[in-house]
């Protein structure tokens, strides 16, 4: 496909050369312009290498490190889950148990998402007209008392394949536990495990309970983990909720008790327009819990001071950027730039789909890019491949999991994503990660890996049937709808 388009617009692609000095758009031209030279060397070098579980060869990689801008026409070399090999064609292994041939596709990471509540999943287009404490009350604070065995498990495995399918190959789920017992709000971990896609879990420490209850629930929370998890569980957290509870004790222990875990921390902080003084005031008890540092991450951190922000960069905290919740709610554009030239690491996250109501990362990313630049009116302020590397690479560091995930590198997890911008149709290609980011949609993507497996194509989950559990879903909610009229009523 790329050396397609590089013949039908070569005329017009010479003038754009000498009008732009984008090196990203000469370098994928020069190696698409080397990709007949490529295929011949494939063959040519049968017999050479080592065998391999999986090989995706042909295709354009972008692997979003930080050495390479560029993206090249080259091979992913997959073994026991992990990324082994990867490079030009001329340097293709030709043995391997599974060949995938992805000439004419993009090989990115699959998509992170630094902030999650999965079980929103069923509410979405609620409380349209609200802003965050209004919409909380319409959701959250009417129907969290309901929830029926089965419910917090069908709507989180619901929301994981929802966002796997639309190439969210890692989550960063920050369960709320809404009230349920210990029992109903571990559905919400098992159902992340039956889901397939790879997540961090964040546990909600049940904040009605006494202080002296948090260490030992988060115990056998982690004993439980131990039992029922999987390959697929990335890391774990801490939801800390005091702070909103106006306890400060709950809060501090907390945060103790998630460092004496290697457990990481995120919180909420600074999201609502309407209460960013209170907020903004409660900055001098979280530094009192300790709740800065590198193991610490701010959900939205829009409504900031210079102090804060001073603070935050000092103690190398992180922050998740949900552009489309945030512009749902009505919550506010955060400074991106500002946060990013402090030092401080940014994710992205798509938020819970109750306010972030499509769990799509190509949207996210338009909603995020556009809203700088509007603000800015400025397209240098941000960049396609700055959003792309942010909702990846740049998400994995925010949460402390960029060894891991994030980029197409050797060692790291075989996760990613197989594109086709062919179909559904994006026009000729002039520049790759304007063409994803601009033009691309989830319809787009061909294969969802999960740890070299595929997990979805083509907007479905290939394990589950989605059809049958949004039908049980659509069920599930009607029920709680009556059990919480039925309650009101009587
Ligand atoms: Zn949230």
């Amino acid at each position: 496909m790329i050396a397609g388009a590089v013949k039908q617009n070569e005329r017009y692609l010479g003038d754009l050369l000498s009008l732009s000095a984008n090196a990203l758009l000469r370098a994928s031209l020069s190696q698409a312009l080397t990709f007949s030279l490529s295929a011949v060397l494939w063959c040519s070098l049968a017999g050479q290498s080592a065998k391999a579980d999986t090989l995706i060869y042909g295709g354009t990689v972008l692997t979003m490190a930080d050495e390479q801008a560029a993206p090249f026409i080259g091979y992913v070399q997959i073994e026991d889950n992990k990324i082994s090999a990867i490079g030009p064609m001329t340097e293709v292994p030709t043995h391997a148990q599974r060949k995938i041939d992805a000439s004419g596709k993009v090989i990115i990471p699959g998509f992170i998402s630094g902030h999650n509540h999965l079980w929103q999943s069923a509410f979405r287009g609620i409380a349209s007209d609200q802003a965050l404490y209004g919409w909380l009350g319409a959701l959250h604070w009417t129907f969290g008392d309901y929830f029926a065995p089965g419910d917090f498990y069908t709507f989180t495995l619901h929301g994981a394949l929802d966002q796997l399918a639309h190439g969210i190959t890692t989550t960063y789920n920050h369960s709320q536990r809404l009230g349920a017992s210990e029992q109903l709000y571990l559905e919400s971990f098992d159902a992340g495990v039956d889901s397939g896609q790879r997540f961090i879990f964040s546990y909600n420490a049940n904040s009605d309970a006494d202080v002296s209850q948090i260490e030992p629930s988060v115990e056998a929370f982690l004993a439980y983990v131990k039992l029922k998890g999987g390959p697929t569980v990335l890391g774990l957290s801490i939801n800390a909720v005091g702070i909103y509870r106006d306890n400060q004790l709950f809060f501090d222990r907390e945060i103790q008790v998630a460092r004496a875990n290697d457990m990481t921390v995120q919180m909420h902080y600074l999201e609502d327009y309407a209460n960013r003084e209170l907020e903004q005031d409660r900055w001098s008890r979280i530094v009192q819990a300790k709740a800065v540092g590198k193991d610490v991450s701010y959900a939205h951190f829009i409504h900031t001071t210079d102090a804060i922000l001073k603070q935050t960069a000092e103690q190398g905290g992180a922050m998740i950027w949900n552009p489309l919740s945030n512009g749902r709610l009505a919550s506010g554009l955060p400074a991106i730039k500002d946060y990013l030239q402090r030092g401080i690491r940014v994710g992205l996250g798509v938020d819970g789909a109750a306010s972030a109501d499509i769990a799509d990362p190509f949207e996210n990313m338009r909603m995020g890019l556009y809203s700088l630049r509007m603000q800015a009116m400025d397209p240098d302020v941000f960049s396609p491949l700055d959003i792309l590397r942010m909702h990846t690479l740049g998400t994995a560091a925010a949460l402390g999991v960029d060894e891991q995930i994030g980029s197409l590198e050797v060692g790291k997890l075989a996760d990613l994503l197989i594109i086709d911008l062919d179909q559904p149709v994006t026009g000729a290609l002039f520049d790759l990660p304007a063409s994803l980011v601009f033009s691309a949609s989830a319809a787009n993507i061909e294969s969802v890996m999960v740890g070299g497996e595929i997990r979805a194509s083509r907007l479905s989950p290939l394990n589950h049937d989605m059809s049958q559990l949004q039908a049980e879903l659509k069920d599930r909610v009607r029920a709680l709808i009556a059990r919480q009229q039925k309650a009101v009523t009587e």
